[in-house]
């Protein structure tokens, strides 16, 4: 039986962690720019379902879909798909492959088709599965978290409670690499349960690891309320990164508390100060158009990016609403043509990146797509 998985390059380190899983339980995943015999697998985000609806309902052969829109509507992808891995993929998607190899029938757990759904049994302890083998990918370092920020879909795909994959195992396939990146949640929470830092962890960690190593910056950007002066010396001493990103996400501390954010406003602005003080360059994630922002919060916001980009540089974003997420199937709230004209200078003098400007043609097709 040949297995391929469709490349798409939002999804390159699925695929690198994937092709690792898979290659354990006798599975080589072809790498393929459409879909072909026997099977075809694809792991889809919110952004780019629409592109590849057609291509999968179309396809000639078994389509198999997993990833964080297959997660969060896997009904809905199971219309369109054969199977939908709901959730994560190392155990079930071999599971499902070794399913349709046998000539099984009946419902595999964690698998959605047309005629039903069986909830995963399992979660995956990340130990026991590579980050990557022959495709390469960042390590992932940690999984899951707390925190339940109401657009986002980490803890509704990964849940509320961290994981962490063993420091001998991140230093061996660190080895690896003479740039060492790593994935997290929230990189400063390795080793915790995610509220409460373990910085004795986090520096065994980083002890372990040789190389030049990027830590508090993509793609493991941390909370602001973990940035400390105690964990700036830490990766300063033992890291690379010039930089350390984190979100603060909004100026208003009333949009904060409406998101669950969990911090304050006067949490990421102290984040700013300290990583400036510690001689880093503080890159923070902001969102506007929250359907259920004013003008006074959007006032607030970009108050605040004028006040961050005095020291350091703002990635912004349009709000989109996810689905999966307690905000799926609401609609963003324009940004201002005022606020556009000065977010478009900030970006003119590169002290400013992201995308703002109408997240509802980009997302009017989620709209429809959001039940569960
Ligand atoms: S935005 Fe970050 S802190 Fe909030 S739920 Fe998502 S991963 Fe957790």
């Amino acid at each position: 039986m040949r297995v391929n998985w469709r490349l798409i390059n939002a999804a390159r380190n699925s695929y690198a962690a994937l092709f690792a899983a898979c290659s354990l339980y006798g599975f080589d995943l072809h790498p393929v720019y459409s879909p072909l015999a026997d099977i075809t697998c694809y792991s889809l985000n919110s952004l780019n379902e629409p592109s590849y609806r057609d291509e999968i309902r179309d396809a000639g052969c078994i389509t198999v879909v997993g990833g964080p829109h297959a997660t969060a509507c896997p009904r809905k992808v199971a219309q369109y798909a054969d199977y939908v891995v709901a959730g994560e993929g190392e155990f079930t998607l071999p599971r499902l492959l070794a399913h349709l190899e046998d000539g099984k029938e009946g419902p595999v757990p964690g698998v959605v088709t047309r005629d039903g759904a069986l909830p995963a049994d399992h979660s995956v302890r990340l130990d026991a599965f590579p980050p990557f083998s022959v495709m390469k990918g960042y390590i992932e370092i940690s999984r899951g978290c707390p925190f339940g920020c109401a657009f986002c879909q980490t803890p509704r795909i990964f849940g509320p409670v961290m994981r962490h994959r063993s420091i001998d195992a991140i230093a061996s396939y660190a080895r690896r690499y003479r740039d060492v990146r790593m994935v997290s949640p929230n990189a400063l929470a390795y080793g915790s349960d995610g509220r409460r830092p373990r910085l004795d962890k986090v520096g065994r960690l980083l002890a372990s690891l040789e190389g030049n190593v990027y830590f508090g910056t993509f793609p493991n950007e941390v909370r602001p309320e973990f940035v400390t002066g105690e964990a700036l010396e830490l990766i300063g001493r033992s890291c690379a990164n010039t930089r350390i990103a984190f979100g603060i996400q909004s100026g208003s501390d009333r949009v904060l508390k409406r998101i669950g954010r969990g911090h304050t406003v006067a949490d990421g602005m102290r984040a700013v100060e300290l990583s400036r003080d510690h001689g880093f360059t503080p890159v923070v994630d902001l969102m506007m158009g929250f359907p259920f922002e004013t003008s006074e919060d959007e006032e607030m916001t970009l108050d605040l990016i004028r006040w961050v980009v005095r020291s350091g540089s703002v990635r912004l974003h349009a709000f989109i609403p996810l689905p999966g997420t307690p905000l799926a199937g609401t609609v963003p709230r324009p940004v201002s043509p005022r606020a556009g004209q000065i977010l478009g200078r900030l970006a003119l003098d590169g002290r400013l990146t992201g995308s703002w400007l109408d997240p509802a043609t980009r997302f009017s097709s989620l709209r429809a797509d959001t039940s569960l």
